[in-house]
């Protein structure tokens, strides 16, 4: 066993008392944290800047013309990779007998389970970081003027270019689908590291788009690992790191502002007396950090953000919890990282999102596999939409905000106790609608075999 072994100088033992809370990690017990770091707005210094996200939201309008030409499914929305928000009352009536708890306010999905091209909330950062890279190399090449038509982007000319270029990147399955289809979409070469994790069909898919799936019988480090390794040795190959890229967490965050006018189209107020909460499962912490950092900046207190993780893989919390980032792994506490939720199989936490989170974040709980299934399919019962296991994650977020005494010793902290019954809470959905069929069903059965407990 690991108990005597050190994890930077220390015995797990000290860690232990340290963070008890570590005592029912390790047995792969269901937790909810806070984060004891939170702090008001106006105490937090901004290191991405909203500049930045709002060059980001520039960047994607203008490579609109580009994204509808080539993939018409976007075309409605002239161009823009969005997805919609839905009311799920009948889920929360499902929960409510579940879990034994009337959830006070109202419950919304996120459908990014639904974003076009992907079919994940990857078709978020990794899109973003693909064309911004894109653009980058036209750029250098001079071939584009202040005032192009990015429907250019889809010309041969443009295609024999990035023909000359490569991409790499290391994932569990969604982010390689992603940045696959785009890039092979634009013309480049690509290859992707996949982690033991990723999903057959995810690797059959792209082989299918003619990209290059490389395949590793460890975990998802391993596959970041051997693509930046990669990378480096060619200058032409450029290397999207998902551990460290503020390129994929600015495109995350753009979701944001999107957010607001959804919500404001659905005449749903976020003020003082009516918080908005939102859960989002985690893996490396890109996707949930660039997200919630994007609503701290459009919603500062009056937005409350908390990550999900499975029990099996709870890196961020680790690495939150401990201040270790980067510099600890699941595996160092004996927790296996072995989970069904594909997505978030993920042993160790980004530093970058890590340090950007650490005063904004507001906890973060984790989820047992079972539930993540018997979730699954109530929800395709009551609500008839289908999600991937991780994408189930942030859903028992607002029952736990409630039954556990950290999540109600937080509302009493944060003056919230009495306004709970105004309050929206957002479950985000991030991944799904890409799934086979026959797998959805093998998803659903699985849900059944739980669904009692
Ligand atoms: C990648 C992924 C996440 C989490 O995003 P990270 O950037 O890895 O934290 C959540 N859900 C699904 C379905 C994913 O594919």
């Amino acid at each position: 066993m690991v108990h005597n072994e050190k994890v930077e100088g220390l015995r797990i033992e000290e860690w232990k008392t340290r963070y008890p809370l570590l005592h029912k990690m390790m047995e792969m017990d269901e937790v909810f944290w806070t984060n004891p770091s939170y702090d008001e707005i106006a105490k937090v210094t901004f290191s991405v800047t909203p500049e930045e996200v709002k060059d980001a939201e520039e960047r994607l309008r203008r490579f609109g013309s580009f994204i509808q030409e080539a993939f018409p499914e976007t075309r409605e929305a002239g161009g823009l990779i969005e997805s919609p928000i839905v009311l799920i009352n009948k889920m929360k009536n499902y929960m409510g007998s579940r879990y034994e708890l009337d959830i006070p306010g109202d419950l919304w999905l996120k459908c990014d389970s639904h974003l076009p091209i992907a079919g994940s909330i990857k078709a978020r950062g990794g899109i973003y970081e693909v064309l911004a890279h894109a653009e980058e190399l036209a750029r250098k090449h001079h071939m584009l003027q202040p005032d192009s038509d990015y429907s250019l982007f889809a010309s041969d000319e443009f295609r024999e270019l990035f023909s000359r270029y490569s991409i790499a990147v290391g994932s569990t399955g969604n982010l390689g689908l992603s940045i696959g289809i785009i890039s092979a979409k634009l013309g480049f070469q690509v290859t992707v590291h996949m982690s033991a994790d990723a999903k057959a069909w995810k690797k059959d898919l792209l082989r299918e788009k003619g990209v290059q799936v490389v395949e590793y019988l460890s975990d998802y480090g391993k596959a970041v690992e051997e693509g930046r390794k990669q990378a480096e040795a060619d200058p032409n190959c450029y290397f999207i790191d998902d551990e460290n890229s503020k390129r994929l967490f600015l495109g995350y965050a753009v979701a944001a502002k999107r957010l607001k006018k959804q919500l404001e189209e659905q005449q749903i107020t976020v003020d003082e007396d009516h918080p908005l909460f939102v859960y989002l499962p985690c893996g490396v912490g890109g996707g949930p950090g660039g997200v919630a950092y994007g609503l701290k900046l459009v919603y500062g207190d009056n937005v409350h953000c908390f990550f999900a993780e499975p029990t099996h893989s709870p890196c961020m919390l680790l690495g939150l919890m401990t201040g270790l980032h980067d510099r600890v792994s699941v595996q160092d506490f004996g927790i296996d990282n072995k989970t069904e939720a594909d997505g978030l199989a993920v042993g160790r936490p980004s530093r970058f999102v890590g340090k950007r989170m650490e005063d904004l974040l507001s906890g973060v709980f984790t989820v047992a596999d079972e539930e993540l299934y018997a979730l699954l399919r109530a929800l395709r019962d009551h609500e008839s939409i289908r999600l991937e296991p991780s994408a189930l994650a942030g859903m028992p977020g607002p029952v736990r905000l409630f039954q556990q005494e950290a999540g109600r010793y937080y509302l009493e902290k944060q003056g919230l106790t009495e306004k709970m019954q105004k309050a929206t809470h957002i479950v985000w959905a991030t991944g799904g609608s890409m799934v086979p069929e026959n797998i959805q069903e093998v998803y659903y059965a699985k849900g059944l075999e739980t669904q009692g407990k």
